[in-house]
């Protein structure tokens, strides 16, 4: 028998582990069950070199709660250590035992799956346990050792019995972490941060139902065998070459990590790379709503199969956290501060390689199928808005598959609708105006009367479409969007040729003051358009620059925070529908107001701004005209 005390710089490290820690306590078995994975991958990798001449098998992990002891047992038939071993990598504990490895095996070892270990090690288990032991037995025919430490820095090393390979590492569970000897509690955690790890991992066993032999009888039992219970799935599908994977694999293996989730993913994209650093991944397209807060932190986070974390924040571009799926990369540096994340270099890179290959994938998407991309775009236009707003590179790349739909359903690239529509929209000032409905309920007779002078409407409607606007009209020349209630759908609708008024110059003014006599008090500013006679008698418009400051308010940013943007709207007479010439021939001006308030009181109800008591007013006005 041997003591010791444990080679540390700090005198005494297990309180400090016990309170710093503590928040994030239950990482402890990750680390326990990732070091048992490891000594078991360093072992095949041994093997496959010829360096231990071990039979390799099927190894397994074994998890196991003795609630009579109150420990909790994690057995591996990994690597092994000898009593040297053990003084050196667990006694030593600045020192990391992987690092030596990885330095004496570099090259062979790089395939392997090994590189990257990260976390807290070994000494975690303190944060729940007063007492640890380790029974170890190497691969070599070096003889057991049992180590025990109780929390303080001092060990004891003795000789073991235990005659297979592998260690078994045991915690005494602390009185106040009484909760880590439930099986329940145990199994969670196994199941989120080990459910894809690449051994497999046992706790206890389950009655598997076999088939009937031949010719039982209905009343028999069918009989049952008890096999080990496999709590992870050591071969998830990232693993696996696109190659070898269908559409129904990738679809179980989404619902494999979202069992929650009924509704089935749009489409995949594989990640695959491993220079200049090393990722795999897919990552879904799930079908998104309007709301873009709900829908973060889908995307799950590993390093060699470990669980890392679900908030990839700053590792995938801001735009890419609502989809879904799984990143696994050696390469990301794990232990340090988000804000340091988002300067390294390399994860740099790993965020733009993703934000690339989403391009890709998008464009090809859009080439192979156009139709069935038209179809889905409702569903995953707000990333890729969302996107071109975000990430310049994005942006360029969006020109190929951004669809622009319209209100019937069509969908043009911008490409094509620029060459559609030139000629009809081009307004006055040679600039191309895009007309756009946000809402087709609220904006309905808008939209009618832009389609009836032969006008393309947009359908734009996800709440960052008032910034994209912006962006759109910034990077691109001499072309301008105007919602179809604003203001700028005027000088489109005066070029038309068709367009003349009925009435002269001097009816014109009449009419005007007319109308400026009634409805002075509402503050509108008024303007008279030889729209249609099917159009409208009055419509309300909204100049387009106000309209959309009010909408990027609500979504955040767009200048003027805080300050509510007040309304203002534009009252269009239109002078070639009947009711013009009825108001300026009616004789009695009590009957002509009534005429220009029920005119009004239209443009403002289907504007949707008619309420209160002007709405009372008008709905008994209207009661009296068919009484
Ligand atoms: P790290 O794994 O980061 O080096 P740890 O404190 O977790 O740090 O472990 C220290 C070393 O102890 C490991 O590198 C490994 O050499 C050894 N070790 C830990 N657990 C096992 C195990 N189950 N089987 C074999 N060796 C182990």
């Amino acid at each position: 028998m041997e003591k010791g005390k444990i080679n540390v710089s700090v005198d005494n490290i297990f309180p400090l582990i016990k309170k710093f820690l503590y928040s994030d306590q239950e990482i402890f078995l990750r680390e326990l069950v990732s070091n048992a994975t490891d000594a078991t991958l360093k072992l095949q990798h041994l093997c496959n070199i010829g360096e231990s001449t071990v039979e390799y098998g099927n190894p397994q992990i074994e998890i196991k709660i003795n609630e009579k002891e109150n420990t909790l047992h994690i057995i591996d038939q990994g690597i092994g250590m000898s009593e040297e071993e053990v003084k050196k990598y667990i006694n030593e504990v600045a020192f990391s035992g992987a690092e030596e490895f990885l330095d004496k095996y570099k090259d062979s070892a790089k395939d392997s799956g090994i590189i990257g270990h990260f976390g807290l090690g070994f000494y975690s288990a303190f944060m729940v346990a007063h007492k640890v032991e380790i029974i170890t037995k190497s691969h070599t025919d070096a003889p057991a050792v049992h180590w025990s430490c109780d929390g303080s820095p001092e060990f004891v090393l003795e000789p073991a019995d235990k005659t297979d390979r592998g260690t078994e590492i045991i915690l005494h569970i602390s009185e106040d972490s009484k909760e880590y000897l439930e099986k329940g509690k145990i199994r969670g955690l196994l199941e989120k941060y080990n459910k894809f790890m690449p051994i497999p991992i046992k706790m206890g066993t389950r009655t598997e139902t076999l088939p009937k032999p031949e010719g039982a009888k209905e009343e028999d039992p069918a009989p049952t065998k008890e096999v080990d219970d496999i709590v992870n799935n050591p071969n998830p599908a990232w693993t696996k070459s696109p190659g070898d994977l269908n559409d129904e694999d990738y679809k179980n293996f989404y619902r494999e990590l979202y069992p929650m989730q009924f509704e089935e993913p749009l489409f995949n994209i594989h990640l695959n790379v491993d220079y200049p650093f090393n990722l795999t991944g897919i990552l879904y397209f799930p079908k998104l709503s309007n709301d873009l807060n709900i829908q973060k932190d889908r995307i799950q986070l590993y390093q060699n199969q470990v669980f890392v974390t679900d908030n990839v924040e700053g590792i995938v571009p801001e735009f890419l956290t609502m989809l879904r799926g799984v990143i696994d990369s050696p390469d990301i540096p794990l232990n340090v501060s988000r804000s340091y994340l988002q300067a390294d270099g390399a994860v740099k890179k790993i965020s733009s390689y993703i934000t690339r290959k989403v391009a890709d994938k998008l464009t090809s998407l859009f080439k192979d199928d156009r139709k069935s991309f038209e179809e889905k775009w409702n569903d995953i236009k707000v990333v890729i808005e969302y996107g071109m707003l975000s990430e310049e590179k994005f942006f360029e790349k969006a020109e190929k598959f951004a669809l622009y739909p319209t209100v019937d359903n069509e969908h043009y690239t911008y490409e094509e609708l620029e060459a559609k529509i030139k000629d009809a929209h081009t307004d006055k000032d040679g600039k191309l105006i895009l007309l756009y409905a946000s809402n087709l309920e609220e904006q309905h007779a808008y939209i009618e009367a832009a389609k009836e002078k032969g006008y393309t409407v947009l359908l734009l409607d996800s709440p960052i479409v008032p910034h994209l606007l912006q962006k759109l009209e910034t990077s691109k020349e001499n072309i301008s969007f105007a919602r179809v209630d604003s203001d700028a759908v005027e000088n489109l609708i005066k070029k038309k040729e068709e367009s003349i008024s009925k009435l002269d110059e001097t009816q014109i003014t009449t009419l005007k003051e007319k109308v400026e006599g009634v409805v002075k008090d509402t503050g509108y500013s008024i303007q008279t358009e030889a729209l249609s006679s099917e159009a409208l008698p009055f419509m309300l418009t909204e100049p387009e620059f106000m309209r959309r400051m009010k909408d990027m308010q609500k979504t955040g940013g767009g200048g003027f925070m805080g300050q509510n943007m007040p309304d203002m709207y534009n009252l269009v007479i239109n002078t070639n529908h009947p009711l013009s010439s009825e108001i300026l021939e009616t004789k009695t001006d009590k009957k002509r107001e009534k005429l220009i308030r029920q005119a009004l009181d239209l443009a403002k109800l289907s504007k949707g701004v008619l309420k209160g008591a002007d709405l009372s007013a008008f709905i008994k006005r209207s009661v009296d005209l068919i009484k």
